[in-house]
């Protein structure tokens, strides 16, 4: 049987260990990305250095794989769209329009009948002035309706006399206004759906942030096992509902009173799933090579406990005194330049057997 070629559009670190996990089920990859030398470049059987808006470029990529997926989400859709005229493409575009909009994801969110926080759009300092007075909210939160990351394109607002800064902040023509979440803790859902309708997903990590960045996640989340339960039903419902082929995150907020929100989807292998690839049978990457390939989903179970911890900028030098304690996982992303807070890589340790 001759290897299926995976066209995988991005080149970051999310495409090398999809890459890695292709390699493992005989796929061969082609990288599409704007980098020379970039973590998926370095690890793929192919790769194309080139804009994702040369349609030449993309024209002849496509050619040369079977199916074409993605590894991040501020991939234009239009980029998307086209690709799906010439193959399969997965997560399809419409799934990838919808994470890439705010406003669209969580309205997507609450037509599934999946719980989110309260938010409404606003076009102005006056529209936000006016949503707070409906909710009668003395704070909110506004953020960017799109490219929004590590807690990039938000603000803020404690009283209403700071909508003027927030507004201004955010240098936008359109912003979603959020109800401020008293939250527990943050926790996420990785989920996967093959072409075969089978859907599983992992347990899920609770994550915790430094300077809006994912600093770790533990697996379990330390919460009523019931709880955890639901948060996968609403991954697993999420996935069907949207016809998801790949593997997609879910982050959620667990309210004071035990309440999940989901907060923001990635259709693409997570931060907070990485852990899997040393505590599970079958990663998340390998889960969503399989799906997007074809094949059907392995296990989901973990054979041991874990947490995980970004490795950013200069954290990437102690690499060699991790790896040299038991238990513990050391994936290096091949990035040359260890700049402040950049993701260079991460440490799994694996706690006690599940
Ligand atoms: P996001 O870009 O939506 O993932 O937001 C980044 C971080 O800001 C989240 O991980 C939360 O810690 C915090 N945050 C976002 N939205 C809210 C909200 N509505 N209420 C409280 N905290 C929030």
């Amino acid at each position: 049987m001759s290897a299926k070629i995976i066209g995988m559009l991005g080149d970051g670190q999310l495409g090398r260990m999809s890459a890695q996990a292709g390699k493992k089920l005989g796929l061969q990859t082609h990288v599409y990305g704007t980098e020379d030398n970039a973590p998926g470049t370095q690890v793929a059987d192919f790769s194309t250095k080139a804009a994702y808006e040369d349609q030449a470029a993309l024209k002849k990529f496509a050619d040369r794989v079977d199916v074409i997926t993605y590894e991040f989400e501020n991939i234009p859709v239009e980029t998307v769209r086209y690709l799906e005229t010439l193959k399969p493409v997965y997560p399809s575009s419409q799934v990838l329009a919808i994470a890439q909009e705010r406003i669209a994801e969580k309205t997507a969110m609450n037509q599934y009948g999946l719980p989110t926080t309260r938010f409404a759009p606003a076009r102005s300092p006056q529209d936000i002035k006016a949503v707070m007075k409906e909710w009668n909210a003395s704070a909110c939160i506004i953020k960017t309706t799109r490219f929004g990351y590590d807690g990039k394109g938000q603000a803020f607002i404690k009283d209403s006399g700071e909508i003027e800064r927030g507004w201004a902040l955010l240098k936008a023509d359109i912003v979603i206004v959020e109800e401020v979440v008293d939250f527990k803790c943050e926790i996420s859902v990785i989920v996967a759906r093959d072409q075969h309708g089978h859907v599983g997903s992992f347990t899920p990590g609770l994550n915790v942030h430094q300077h809006h960045i994912l600093h770790t996640t533990t697996v379990p989340a330390p919460l009523p096992p019931h709880l955890l339960e639901d948060a996968q039903t609403i991954a697993q419902t999420l996935a069907e509902k949207i016809n998801l082929i790949g593997v997609l995150g879910v982050e959620l907020f667990v309210t004071q009173d035990l309440k999940l929100l989901v907060n923001e989807i990635a259709p693409r292998p997570h931060n907070s799933g990485h852990w899997t690839i040393d505590a599970c049978a079958c990663s998340q990457f390998e889960q969503h090579m399989r799906a997007v390939s074809g094949m059907e989903l392995g296990s989901f179970a973990r054979h041991h406990d874990a947490l995980m911890t970004n490795l950013l900028g200069e954290d990437i030098f102690q690499r060699d005194q991790l790896a040299a304690q038991p238990n513990t996982f050391v994936t290096d992303y091949g990035k040359k330049e260890a700049k402040p807070g950049r993701k260079m890589g991460h440490v799994t340790v694996l706690g006690s057997v599940n």
